[in-house]
Order: C-alpha cells, then sequence, then structure tokens
C-alpha cells in the first residue's frame, strides 16, 4: 500500500514537473518560483531531512534566484579567530591583530556572511518580527559553513534571560541551533547555559558597555565538562556576548568552545 502510494505521489511529481507547476514560494519576497528539479522542498527543512546539508540546498528551496544572489555567503578574507576582515595581518598569519593581542576565548568561528543589507533585513525579521519560517533558511545557510570546524559532541544557543524570553516567546538563536541539532544529529543542550542576570539590549550600548553589560550573565552547568560545544547565536556585533557565554562555558569544564552565527557585524558598522 505504502509502495503505491509512493509511486502516485513520484508519478504527479513528475508530471508536476513537466508542466512547469512545480513552485515554491521565496520565503525571502515571497514571489513564487520554480525550483530546479531534483531540490529539496520546503518541507524537507522543516522536517530536518534534507538529503544533503548546503547552503545551496537551502538556497535552492527555499529562495528564487534573485533573492540566493542577494543572500550569497561572504567569502573574502577573514581572520579565523574574530571572522572579520584582518587589517592588519601578522607576517604569516591569517589572525588579525586585535585577535593575537587579545585573543576571544572561543577556538574558531563559522558564519554565513556579513550582517549588512539583505542578510541583516532577513535576521531582523527573524528576530523581532516573529518570522520564524526564516529560520530553516539561514541555519541552512549555517549548516553549509561549519565544515571548517572539528566536529562538537554537544550544540547549544546563547540564551536569553527568561524574562525576555517570555517577552519575546522565542529565542532565535535555539531556532537556529535547531536546524544543526536536526540536520547533523548533535544533541542540542537547552539547559546547559542559562542567563540568571537581565542585561540591557545590546543593540544600545557601545563596545565597553556591552562587555560590561554581559560580563557575568551567563552560568553554565558541568554537564558538559570534559565535552567540546558548539555555541550558537544569530549575530556577533563585537562579540561580548558570545565572550561571556564562552567564558562561561570554560569554567564549567567544557574543553573547547567553536562559536557559529549567521551574520557578522562589519567593522565600523552601526548594528
Ligand atoms: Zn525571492
Ligand atoms: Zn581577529
Amino acid at each position: 500500500m505504502a509502495g503505491l502510494l509512493s509511486t502516485i505521489i513520484f508519478s504527479l511529481t513528475s508530471l508536476q514537473s513537466r508542466l512547469g507547476l512545480a513552485q515554491n514560494r521565496c520565503v525571502h519576497c515571497l514571489r513564487p518560483f520554480s525550483p530546479a528539479s531534483g531540490t529539496n522542498s520546503p518541507a524537507h527543512f522543516l522536517a530536518g531531512t534534507i538529503a544533503r546539508p548546503s547552503a545551496h540546498c537551502a538556497a535552492d528551496a527555499l529562495l528564487c534566484p534573485a533573492c540566493s544572489a542577494l543572500l550569497a555567503p561572504y567569502t573574502g578574507p577573514r581572520c579565523p579567530r574574530c571572522g572579520l576582515p584582518p587589517t592588519n595581518p601578522h607576517e604569516g598569519s591569517t589572525v588579525c591583530g586585535a585577535c593575537l593581542q587579545n585573543p576571544p576565548p572561543w577556538s574558531s568561528v563559522a558564519f554565513h556572511g556579513l550582517y549588512q543589507d539583505s542578510l541583516r533585513h532577513t535576521l531582523l525579521r527573524l528576530k523581532f518580527d516573529g518570522h520564524l519560517y526564516l529560520a530553516p533558511l539561514l541555519g541552512g545557510f549555517m549548516l553549509d559553513s561549519v565544515g571548517c570546524l572539528p566536529w562538537p559532541d554537544l550544540i547549544t544557543a546563547v540564551p536569553q534571560h527568561p524574562g525576555h524570553l517570555r517577552h519575546r516567546g522565542y529565542n532565535q538563536a535555539h531556532e537556529l541551533a535547531k536546524v544543526l541539532h536536526r540536520n547533523l544529529d548533535v544533541p542540542l543542550a537547552t539547559q546547559l547555559l542559562t542567563r540568571p542576570v537581565p542585561g540591557k539590549e545590546q543593540a544600545r550600548l557601545g563596545a565597553k558597555a556591552r562587555r560590561s553589560n554581559v560580563q557575568h550573565s551567563f552560568s553554565a552547568s558541568p554537564a558538559a565538562s570534559g565535552l567540546r560545544v558548539w555555541l550558537v547565536d544569530d549575530v556577533m556585533t563585537t562579540g561580548s556576548t558570545m565572550a561571556a557565554a564562552t567564558r562561561a562555558l570554560l569554567a564549567a569544564g567544557v574543553t573547547r568552545v567553536d562559536a557559529v552565527f549567521a551574520a557578522r557585524t562589519p567593522r565600523n558598522t552601526p548594528n
């Protein structure tokens, strides 16, 4: 019976494709478009069953060709510790001067693009407008960026203070971490990090105030002692939130933290 049903579905899908009726709706511009044949459907991303974890798959299934080009990954030079294009690379090293002088507590970073233009707009829609249907797209982008990192034992997201979580109703970093967890089959630790101290909204603060705002905000359980963790967030701006969360994990016995986020704020760009 199941075999007959899948044969019927396959025949109908082939017919639809031949007639040019197979259409997805672009999650960025919301216009219908015809995906390339053999492309995963949006349902595959939501179910976490994409055939090959790749941003190209995500873009093919969820974005029209024009939006796919607008949201293409950043491929320029980047410091492996902070992700920014090095302005004064040390001779023989791709690590930027700032990271050589003051190394961040995480081991390395992976991200999709710079926090500007269409990617910034898409992340703002996810974070402030409740457009959770964008999480599979952005998480799919992140899937393609993590190939440079060592495999983790656990994935966890930068948590929100419970009061902020109640107000917004969801944590966008956790929504992105869920996409990585579902598609890579790596456990997602939802209670590993907590944020018992409420801070001000980071976007309104300068770099120095951001550091002191989050310095003692996080608490980590020793459950991940001896393990390697990917710490997921939506955007890295100055890195002070990621640094405070990473220090809490390391203090709780985590052996290595790698930072994974969708977008990196370029130097000297207001958030
Ligand atoms: Zn589009
Ligand atoms: Zn750097």
